[in-house]
């Protein structure tokens, strides 16, 4: 039995698996996670001054569009 990374890598490359996290309120930007099995990289991006900028816009951006949607139930 051959281990995928014997048959898809060639001789003397090590596959490394790097876990990457998209911010929802932070599009087109990925964040890696780690320190090893940790996302302490990504909690410290929560804390970033323009992803609380960001968090903060869709917030009002997504009570304006539940004010519409009662608006046009009435
Ligand atoms: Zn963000």
């Amino acid at each position: 039995m051959t281990t995928w990374s014997e048959t898809v890598l060639p001789q003397g490359c090590i596959a490394k698996f790097v876990p990457r996290i998209r911010c929802f309120d932070c599009p087109g930007k990925l964040y890696t996670a780690g320190p090893e099995h940790s996302v302490a990289n990504f909690q410290l991006h929560l804390k970033n001054r323009n992803h609380q900028n960001n968090l903060k816009e869709r917030e009002i951006k997504e009570m304006a569009s539940s004010d519409f949607e009662k608006v046009d139930s009435i």
